[in-house]
């Protein structure tokens, strides 16, 4: 059975595409998928995992967004609130063509909302070539575009790719690279260098920081992150993103160790120093 055959035939069976939230739990909807099939959908592009499509967000960019939630991730944020997506076959496997037609059907409604579509997840760009053709398609239907990423995997994309992309809202998630590496598991060099690359090719970007009292709050990290993103010249606004506990069922579930059981999220005040920090940089924050 081919890709496309397979991926239609789960998702016409099993689980629907569109979800409430992404606070679904959803694990294993592509195991069936063979890893050959897996291997050609990434390099081709052709098909996808997905955890599932959302409506109706006003948190993902400009105006209400529909939003196709990615799985596969390499990191492992020590917050992650969607842990379900770090395995590439948790998610739904969809055709590219389901998808587009999945998208098609909000086109006027975003339009006349000033709103688009994000791409979100997990890591989007682990998916990188199913990645661009959506944006791709999306962009064609005339819809506003952002990628919702921790810019790790930014070099699979081409500059040219990078303009199938109207808006990205890319996560900075420390400075300091042994914290940054406790909280992610990963380097953070590259995430900074697609944020320069960003800046050089004058793309928009949204920055996304999220605060967790005893993990994120550094206030020397946090001054090097809004002097850092200030001198991009190039991020219309920084959100603040208070750490909150809605992941945690899906930590205890998945049967994994969580770090952050005890942690409260932060205070009003600290949320307001923190953003006033970046607004002392020049930046719109909130
Ligand atoms: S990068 Fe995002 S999806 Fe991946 S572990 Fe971190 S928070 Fe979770």
């Amino acid at each position: 059975m081919g890709v496309a055959a397979v991926s239609d035939r789960l998702v016409q069976t099993l689980v629907p595409l569109e979800a409430k939230s992404p606070f679904e739990l959803r694990v294993d909807l592509g195991r069936d998928v063979p890893e050959s099939d897996v291997r050609s959908a990434l390099a081709s592009g052709d098909m996808g995992f997905l955890h599932s499509f959302t409506t109706g967000s006003a948190v993902d960019g400009p105006g209400i967004r529909v939003v196709a939630w990615t799985t596969g991730c390499m990191w492992r944020c020590l917050y992650c609130h969607n842990p379900d997506t770090w395995t590439l076959t948790n998610g739904i496997p969809v055709t590219l063509t389901r998808a587009v037609e999945a998208l098609r059907k909000y086109r006027h409604g975003l339009k006349i909302m000033s709103g688009g579509f994000t791409l979100s997840g997990g890591e989007p760009l682990m998916q990188d070539r199913f990645a661009v053709k959506l944006l791709a398609a999306a962009r064609e239907m005339g819809i506003h575009t952002a990628l919702d990423t921790n810019g790790y995997l930014g070099e699979r994309l081409s500059d040219q790719e990078l303009e199938t992309v109207s808006l990205f809202l890319l996560d900075i998630k420390g400075w300091d690279p042994e914290r940054h590496r406790r909280l992610t598991g990963m380097d953070i060099s590259p995430v900074l260098a697609f944020a320069r690359r960003l800046a050089d090719r004058r793309k928009a970007v949204w920055v996304r920081f999220v605060l967790v009292p005893g993990l994120t709050d550094n206030f020397d990290d946090i001054a090097h992150i809004a002097d850092f993103v200030a001198g991009l010249g190039v991020v219309e606004r920084v959100d603040v993103l208070p750490f909150h506990q809605m992941g945690r069922f899906k930590w205890m579930e998945l049967g994994l160790s969580y770090e952050l059981e005890s942690t409260q999220p932060p205070s009003a005040e600290l949320v307001a120093r923190v953003c006033s920090r970046f607004q002392q940089a020049g930046l719109a924050a909130y």
